[in-house]
């Protein structure tokens, strides 16, 4: 068996970042733990956590510290926008170009030298939009 865990390792990883390629919602561990299941029935939600810990180190997947809120995992790791629902607290891509001349406006103010930068906006999301004006109605 010598060997076996490892390679076990690789499979979950390989299935972790294949479900998380199929959504662009940005889930938390949690979801992605409900999306592996389907697949792996045996995993567990701190072996799936680990994995995507493994993964954002590695480069592999983007992990999202938005909103103070759960930790949430995107597998375009390219530096793009995002904006949360301040209702449900989902996130979603905003597909517009990412602005360096923001950082070169950072790096003429500070002694940091700055190599990247986020952007989170925040507002209600179409759902919740919804939801909202059928409680008007
Ligand atoms: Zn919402
Ligand atoms: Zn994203």
């Amino acid at each position: 068996m010598v060997g076996t865990p490892q390679i076990r390792m690789t499979k979950q990883r390989q299935v972790i970042l294949e479900e998380l390629c199929k959504v662009t919602n940005h889930p938390t561990a949690d979801e992605m733990y409900q999306m592996i299941r389907k697949r792996l029935p045996k995993i567990s939600l701190g072996t799936v956590y680990r994995n995507l810990e493994i993964l954002s180190e590695l480069g592999m997947v983007l992990k999202l510290d938005v909103g103070g809120t759960q930790k949430r995992f995107d597998a375009n790791v390219e530096n793009h926008y995002h904006a949360r629902c301040k209702d449900c607290g989902s996130v979603s891509d905003v597909h517009m170009p990412v602005s360096l001349d923001v950082e070169a406006k950072a790096q003429s103010c500070t002694d940091f030298d700055i190599q990247r930068h986020t952007l989170e906006f925040v507002g209600v999301c179409p759902d919740c939009q919804e939801a909202g004006r059928r409680m008007d109605a």
